[in-house]
């Protein structure tokens, strides 16, 4: 590591540092505003929304250690969500597999985790500006970091709709409902409520905007059952949110300089449900470097070096195991070998839990 010269201010863990700037006020960015805070690091965060507000998220947590939670310091803010331990995985006519989760997960919307962390991150001192779009970084990036979120493209490849449901049974903590070209997961969260968030392959003409385009999807895919049973339970048609225009995987820097974290620099398929703990691990991951660039002890550069060779070793097996297991659920002839599996109670489900999360 290249270590400059301390000044002699600086030296004592005395407080204050350079100030560092955080693009995008989602997970990534709150939590990891959080523990610069925590660390006594000047703090100035810019979001374009506003909290709380609901986002299009499986709303299932799953994978992120306790110990990256506790390092973030918002372990607590977590445990608030509702304990999830088993799952089951649907074709489209009927139950393949329902089993426990090989590890326990959280069920949390987003309308209460965000506020929740961005809550936390004021009383901790730092600056938050909502409704702000971030400004363009320096030229040297130096101590501009973009957490912005997953990358928009023109194309309109996938189409990603979230609603939450009221008095929905549920047959496991998370169903799994896998149809031709989507798939959709249904997850308990907080107030006995069921958050239903699905990825699709954009049909052009069965947009239409509101509550409804969410059934017409799934019928679309082949899941009528599902449609049918969507439609005659009370939704909360306030939390209806849709998103395109984007891609999954790795997303190619616009600016050298920047230190990028989160979906900014990678996406994983939804289906992992691993997007949210990889927000907060990445966090975790850059926390150390940016903190010591902060006291001057090391250079930007090579904050941007280290960062992005543990994000790389931390993240690229996963990535992998996702981008080879996602064609498959979307697609009936390649998902039957699978179904197969499941139905013979030979699906290696505990292993391939593990590949998406290590
Ligand atoms: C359909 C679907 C289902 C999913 N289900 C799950 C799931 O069940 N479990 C799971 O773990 N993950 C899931 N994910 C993934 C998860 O939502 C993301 O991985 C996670 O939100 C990434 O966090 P982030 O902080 O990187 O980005 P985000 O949470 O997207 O935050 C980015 C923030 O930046 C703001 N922003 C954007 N541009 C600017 C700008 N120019 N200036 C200022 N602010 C800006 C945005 O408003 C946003 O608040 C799902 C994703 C999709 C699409």
């Amino acid at each position: 590591m290249t270590r400059l010269p301390m000044p002699e201010s600086q030296n004592g863990g005395a407080g204050g540092g350079k100030a560092i700037t955080i693009a995008g006020g989602g997970l990534c960015g709150l939590a990891l505003g959080i523990a610069l805070r925590r660390a006594d690091i000047p703090v100035e965060v810019f979001e374009s929304g506003a909290y709380p507000r609901h986002r299009v998220c499986g709303e299932f947590i799953c994978g992120v250690s306790d110990a990256t939670l506790d390092a973030l310091g918002i372990r607590d803010l977590l445990d608030q969500g509702t304990p999830l331990n088993s799952f089951s995985w649907h074709s489209p006519r009927r139950c393949l597999i329902a089993s426990e989760l090989p590890t326990p997960a959280r069920g949390l919307s987003r309308f209460a985790l965000d506020l929740a962390l961005a809550r936390r991150l004021e009383g901790l001192g730092a600056t938050l500006h909502t409704r702000s779009r971030a400004p363009s970084p320096p030229e040297s990036g130096e101590g501009f970091i973009d957490t912005s979120g997953r990358a928009r493209t023109r194309g309109r490849k996938w189409v990603g709709l979230k609603i939450h449901f009221k008095q929905l049974d549920l047959d496991s903590d998370l169903e799994m409902h896998a149809g031709n070209g989507g798939y959709i997961g249904l997850s308990r969260i907080e107030d006995e409520r069921v958050n239903a968030c699905g990825l699709f392959l954009h049909r052009p003409g069965l947009g239409g905007g509101g509550p409804d385009t969410l059934p017409r999807y799934l019928e679309a895919c082949g899941l009528q059952t599902l449609a049918e049973r969507l439609r005659a339970h009370p939704r909360d048609e306030s939390s209806f949110t849709a998103i395109a225009g984007f891609e999954m995987g790795a997303v190619p820097p616009s600016h050298h300089n920047t230190l990028r974290l989160g979906d900014a620099r990678m996406m994983i398929p939804p289906f992992t449900g691993n997007g949210m703990s990889m927000a907060f691990e990445s966090a975790a991951t850059a926390l150390e470097t940016i903190r010591k660039h902060s006291r001057s002890y090391l250079t930007w550069k090579r904050v941007i070096h280290d960062t992005e060779s543990a994000l790389a070793s931390r993240f690229s097996s996963r990535m992998r195991a996702a981008s080879l297991l996602h064609p498959l659920l979307l697609h009936p002839t390649l998902r039957a070998p699978l179904s197969l599996l499941a139905t013979l109670r030979l699906l290696p489900t505990a292993i391939l839990f593990k590949a998406l999360r290590n």
